[in-house]
């Protein structure tokens, strides 16, 4: 059996390591770290963009969980554990809340490790899965046995959509939310170059340049993920500006390229 580790390239950089190198984590290589620098020139911006999506989904969850009940969640894309994780933000408020991690990348199955300290009332489980595959996801034994689909699930798609390219990504979104059911709610950020083209533009390129395609949304496609579910205050904004705290004040607008919203399936 291929374990992990077999799968682990460390000769081209890595979207999940990419983003642990500018969060100042430590799971990431050499190719990331030169990958990282180099969108770091064409956007200086890009530390501040990536911690503001990062906050985004802390304010996401804790929202979820303290004000609207929410003690399930599918979390797709986890990417490499960063604390706090969402089960962390989660158990705070609640501690017997579980969570359900997804994601694509061997490094971050690797250090799935610190995202399964759960607290002893809640649970936690890692899924080593596709985002094109939602039913390996729906059907996996960590989703069926932690999710109870009579109850509300908080649905995190949080700063991965941009490498869901057209025409899958409706699709693959709508897939997911289907077996949820009524009083759910999607959390969703995705990529966008309406702020700072040029300069975004150029990390999209140098994205693409190391293999990992992207593609950025506009206002009303980033909108169009909502459609048929009920857009909770204050709508499709970017990260920095759904519902901030203190830690918000003051940041450029031109430094974040990411749209984020929370809705509610009815
Ligand atoms: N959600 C986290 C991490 C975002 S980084 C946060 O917002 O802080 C994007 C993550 O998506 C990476 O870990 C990458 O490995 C993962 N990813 C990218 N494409 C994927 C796919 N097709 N299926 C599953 N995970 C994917």
């Amino acid at each position: 059996m291929r374990g992990a580790g077999d799968r682990i390239d460390t000769s081209t950089a890595h979207s999940a390591r990419v983003y642990d190198y500018i969060l100042g984590g430590k799971d990431h290589y050499l190719v990331d770290i030169e990958a990282g620098d180099a969108m770091c020139r064409h956007w200086p911006a890009l530390p501040v963009h990536m911690l503001e999506n990062r906050r985004f989904m802390h304010r996401a969850g804790r929202f979820l969980a303290q004000e609207q009940g929410v003690r399930q969640f599918l979390d797709i894309g986890t990417g490499l554990p960063t604390a706090p994780n969402l089960h962390e933000v989660v158990q705070e408020v609640a501690p017997e809340s579980s969570v359900v991690y997804v994601d694509n990348d061997p490094i971050v199955l690797a250090h799935a490790r610190a995202l399964l300290q759960s607290s002893p009332e809640g649970a936690t489980a890692y899924v080593d899965a596709d985002m094109h595959d939602p039913d390996a996801i729906l059907g996996s034994p960590q989703f069926r046995s932690l999710i109870e689909l009579d109850e509300p699930v908080g649905l995190m798609i949080i700063g991965i959509l941009h490498f869901i390219l057209p025409p899958d990504d409706v699709r693959l979104v709508r897939r997911l939310l289907e077996p949820l059911p009524s009083g759910s709610f999607l959390a969703l950020t995705i990529g966008t170059a309406d702020f700072a083209p040029e300069e975004v533009g150029r990390v999209a390129e140098e994205y693409a340049r190391q293999g990992m395609d992207m593609a950025l949304r506009d206002l009303p496609t980033a909108t169009s993920f909502f459609d048929g579910l009920e857009l909770l205050d204050p709508g499709v904004t970017q990260v920095h500006k759904w519902r901030p705290g203190p830690e918000q004040n003051g940041i450029d607008d031109r430094a974040i390229a990411m749209y984020g919203a929370v809705a509610r399936k009815p």
